[in-house]
């Protein structure tokens, strides 16, 4: 587990992680001349997640760091999967996440008349074949990791008959999936990926940019590598899936002899009682587990936003755990741990009472109330200081009341006295119940004028302090808190017969109506971050208006992995 103290930032001074050690050697050596230029490509078929934010703030972060540049590309290259509606949300998240693509945002889809002149020039130099093997066909000859494959019959056309072949395969001449473009590489090499891997396949679906110009597309790993190397990309980050495919980037751009990028791989990153694949997350909406890619119990950016978390904590944590070679589980406490940091600075107090039981203050006026004075952020003094409204009646948390209290409690109870912050001391006198369910509804109490400034001037003590809002001022809202979407730390590795499904969390959500808040949130926005004193951290859901407040936990107050590494320090 990464060490809040341990960072990989690389400032001056501070041990550097493999990657900014990969560039620093190579700005050393002049081998781009100390051009750094990074970037982040996403295929557009689902929304961004918390692991892309790492590429993100990895890429950029690189960038940034080296006066370098960052591309944002759309890895576009598969059409039947990707929509403009992706492509849309990943800018905005890029976006709102604090970095910018400037003027260089690309898409491997520009590239497809170039693609399809280096797919010939391979031809050309004897390095590619157009192969009538059907998909299984292909498979069958592959071989496996103990066997080498088979080469395939076609293998030897001459060049001629390839060139003529490919280009009746772009006009259109032939149907999906009767031929592809094959590279000629070792159909005995230890590395599948370079038996003679595919190129370009046959495809006619409509692509979201280039429409029905094209019926052949290129194979991800050859497209990737050009576009790279187009871009003139000096490092192109990826995660380590990609290992075994280094050989062919290697191979096709050195072939076509063009500007050599130098892929890098990293762990990429899983989050306990998260999944971090678009597909998978792509399941949750279509199935209707959630309300959509942005739904906050989701681990998407978008989710995560609408939930509260702030781009700051999100690139602090980036920060934080650093990049590894090796796949590991990041706990997700050490991500709320930091959001808890960051929204504890800035975060507005307020008062808001979930689950509501009236209290009348029988020795207040009726019809009268005052304003007392609450101070905004105790954190950040600049803050400075808002008025509340108190009257004779007023709201408090129900759960802050018990007729029988067992002997820790220390909050209301018959007969006994509480401060009520920014306010009085009160005493309980008496309890009006539901005559039929028997159920607590309403307190009668009264209160002690002296203890304005929340002290009794006889120094009398009480032991409980509790939040409220006057009755006759508070906002009705609706309150959501969750909890994690699913019940076990990784969902990903599914026992036999189940898969992260069967874990999903049937009491993630809890939504809570005809709860009240202080009338200062009115005019609360979207994205409004609050502490919602002793309930956590709250935000204003994008669905909230101000005849309709919606506001979501983003996180509680306790703070689990701080309380753990007081533990391991202890
Ligand atoms: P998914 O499996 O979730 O769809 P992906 O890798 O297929 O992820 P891409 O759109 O291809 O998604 O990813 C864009 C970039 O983000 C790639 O460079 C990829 O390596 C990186 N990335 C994706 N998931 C993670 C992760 N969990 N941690 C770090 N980087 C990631
Ligand atoms: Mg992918």
């Amino acid at each position: 587990m990464p060490d809040m103290n341990e960072k990989n930032t690389g400032s001056p001074g501070e041990s550097l992680d493999f990657i900014r050690t990969i560039i620093e050697e190579d700005n050393t050596s002049g081998k781009h001349d100390g051009r750094v230029h990074t970037r982040f490509p996403p295929e557009p078929n689902g929304y961004l997640h918390i692991g892309h934010a790492k590429s993100i703030c990895l890429n950029f972060g690189i960038a940034r760091q080296y006066n370098g540049l960052c591309n944002l590309r759309f890895d576009d290259t598969n059409p039947s999967r990707e929509e403009i509606e992706y492509v849309d949300s990943i800018m905005e998240d890029v976006r709102w996440l604090g970095f910018d693509w400037e003027e260089r945002l690309f898409y491997a889809s520009d590239y497809f008349g170039q693609l399809y002149e280096y797919g010939v020039q391979l031809i050309k130099v004897g390095k590619a074949f157009v192969c009538d093997l059907s998909a299984e066909e292909i498979r069958e000859y592959r071989g496996t990791l103990t066997e080498p494959g088979k080469e395939s019959p076609f293998r030897d056309r001459s060049i001629e008959e390839n060139l003529d072949l490919f280009e009746k395969m772009k006009a259109g001449e032939f149907e999906d999936g009767s031929k592809t473009l094959r590279a000629k590489i070792d159909m005995s090499s230890g590395n599948i990926n370079m038996r003679d891997p595919v190129t370009y396949r046959i495809q006619r679906s409509t692509h979201h940019r280039t429409g029905d110009k094209w019926c052949i597309y290129p194979m991800y790993d050859f497209a990737h590598c050009c576009s790279d190397s187009l871009e003139g990309i000096t490092h192109s980050i990826c995660t380590l899936e990609f290992e075994d495919h280094r050989p062919l980037y290697d191979w096709y751009l050195e072939q076509l002899d063009i500007f050599r990028s130098r892929q890098i791989e990293f762990a990429r990153l899983n989050l306990t009682y998260t999944i971090m694949s678009k597909r998978k997350l792509l399941q949750l909406v279509e199935e209707k587990h959630v309300t959509g890619w942005d739904d906050p119990l989701m681990p998407t950016i978008s989710g995560l936003r609408r939930r509260g978390y702030t781009p700051e904590s999100i690139r602090a944590f980036a920060d934080i755990i650093g990049v590894a070679k090796r796949d590991s589980i990041v706990s997700i406490d050490l991500l709320n741990h930091g959001l808890r940091e960051d929204l504890n600075k800035r975060a507005p107090r307020v008062m808001a009472v979930l689950r509501p039981l009236k209290v009348v203050i029988e020795n207040y006026p009726e019809n009268q109330a005052e304003e007392v004075e609450a101070i905004i952020n105790p954190e950040d003094p600049s803050a400075g200081t808002r008025k509340l409204p108190f009257s004779r009646e007023i709201y408090i948390e129900n759960t802050d009341f018990m007729e029988d209290p067992p002997r820790k409690f220390f909050r209301l109870a018959p007969g006994r006295e509480v401060r009520l912050k920014h306010a009085y001391f009160i005493t309980c006198k008496s309890v009006v119940k539901d005559e039929k369910t028997g159920e607590v509804i309403e307190l009668r109490c009264t209160y002690d004028p002296e203890t304005g400034g929340g002290e009794a001037p006889d120094g009398r003590k009480v032991k409980g302090t509790l939040h409220w809002v006057s009755a006759s001022h508070a906002l009705d809202a609706t309150v959501r808190l969750y909890e994690h979407l699913f019940i076990v730390e990784n969902p990903a590795d599914a026992e036999e017969g189940k898969d992260f499904m069967d874990y999903i969390n049937p009491d993630a959500l809890e939504t809570l109506t005809g709860c009240k808040v202080e009338p200062g949130l009115a005019k609360t926005i979207p994205l409004d971050h609050f502490q919602f004193l002793r309930h956590g951290y709250f935000c204003t859901d994008s669905d909230s208006t101000e005849g309709s407040l919606i506001f979501n936990r983003t996180v509680g107050l306790r703070d689990s992995w701080a309380k753990m590494q007081k533990k391991k320090n202890n």
